[in-house]
């Protein structure tokens, strides 16, 4: 059976490209980038191409660029450092839709004595920027929002938030880990202080990231250990996946008007054509700028899991907007946090598509789809077939 994969928002395929590139640096180029032989020297070379790479896609200088081994560490470490550099500053500005890896981190700063703001959403998944403003004291030590969303796509205001608080003398950092290589980025006259990126959401492998920090922006490293990264991350470096992650970056900015084209096209084609087919469904941040390569749909009145499930049996992949706690399904806090009513909130669906995706995935997931929600409904005891709820 043929997988279609439209979950690339969870993660991405290595690029033929990419797998090509990083292989020798696992097999005949071994040698550490410290060492002082010429055999280290060239793998130390070829890590400065990656890094500038990296800096390129984002309109970065290369010493702005450090490796980490993922998003979340790239994320944990932007907020760790502004709150060891922040003196006295005890109050961190988020919002309601982050990743774990930054919403999680905040609750146990929350426990530490930190004064955490949530900034809401509304139903479109707009940030809302009346209670962002509001919300920048002279506490806050850092304000950290996300590019774009990972389940719905919506894209934030990020450089006007970022000028709020530059303005206010507060550093400012974005989780872009959704946002690299699907959008358009230059931090070159950017407020921005910090963002992170995670390889294995644009076609690199698994483990290896990036926190950009601005130049002259106060840091305090995460990882202590040796002078790797000019001492900003100690660890030797993931030679291979750092190698990956540039060449990732140059492919990404080579395929960015694709991605912003033709699976643009690809995914407002499945979005549109779903909603036609099925009554009662709503794209969930439909109203709002998005991602050109993401559509969360909410199919009402019954379980995202068990559409999974029988997806699954056609090979095809996506994800639901809920997940299993504690044995019953909850609707994800981001759809929460807009408002999405119960009864759509668990019926909801992210495709996530890629430039590996053709028309004729779109129209086999079209094709089997609409049954599948069909089938489920005839079990759910609040679906009737005119569209009512009971
Ligand atoms: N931030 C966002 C928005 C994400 O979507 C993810 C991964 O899903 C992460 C952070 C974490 O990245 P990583 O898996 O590299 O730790």
């Amino acid at each position: 059976m043929k997988t279609i994969y439209m979950d690339n928002n969870a993660t991405t395929k290595v690029a033929p490209e990419v797998l090509e590139a990083m292989q020798p640096f696992l097999s005949d180029l071994y040698g550490n980038p410290s060492s002082a032989y010429i055999f280290g020297g060239k793998v130390a070379r070829d890590i400065r191409e990656a890094r500038e790479q990296v800096a390129s896609i984002l309109g970065a200088s290369p010493e702005e660029i450090i490796f980490t081994s993922c998003g979340s560490e790239s994320d944990n470490t932007a907020i760790m450092s502004a709150m060891s550099t922040g003196k006295d500053k005890m109050h961190i500005v988020t919002s309601r839709v982050e990743h774990p890896a930054i919403k999680g981190l905040c609750n146990e700063m929350a426990k530490q004595g930190y004064r955490i703001t949530e900034i809401p959403v509304d139903r479109e998944g707009h940030l809302d920027m009346d209670q962002y403003k509001e919300s920048l004291t002279p506490d806050t030590a850092i304000v950290s929002l996300m590019w774009a969303n990972n389940e719905t796509g919506v894209i934030f205001p990020v450089e006007e938030a970022a000028l709020m608080a530059r303005d206010r003398g507060i550093l400012f950092h974005t989780d872009a880990v959704q946002a690299v290589g699907k959008i358009p980025i230059d931090l070159q006259n950017s407020a921005i202080d910090m963002l992170s990126i995670s390889g294995h959401k644009l076609h690199a492998p698994k483990g290896v990231g990036v926190l950009y920090v601005r130049k002259g922006t106060k840091f305090s490293p995460f990882l202590i250990g040796g002078h790797q990264e000019r001492g900003r991350r100690g660890g030797t470096e993931n030679t291979a996946s750092i190698i990956a992650l540039g060449k990732a970056c140059e492919l990404a900015a080579k395929r960015m008007e694709e991605e912003n084209t033709r699976v643009k096209a690809l995914r407002d084609r499945l979005e549109k054509d779903l909603l036609n087919r099925v009554p009662n469904s709503r794209v969930n941040g439909g109203g709002a700028e998005r991602l050109p390569n993401t559509t969360n749909i909410s199919f009402e009145y019954i379980e995202g899991e068990a559409i999974l499930l029988l997806m699954d049996e056609f090979g095809i992949c996506a994800s639901s907007g809920s997940a299993c706690t504690s044995g019953s399904l909850q609707p994800s806090h981001v759809l929460r946090a807009m408002g999405v009513p119960f009864t759509m909130a668990h019926g909801s669906i992210r495709f996530s598509l890629s430039v590996y995706n053709t028309e004729e995935e779109v129209d086999f997931v079209l094709d089997k789809v609409p049954p599948i929600i069909e089938k489920l409904r005839g079990f759910s005891p609040f679906w009737k077939p005119e569209g009512q709820a009971r």
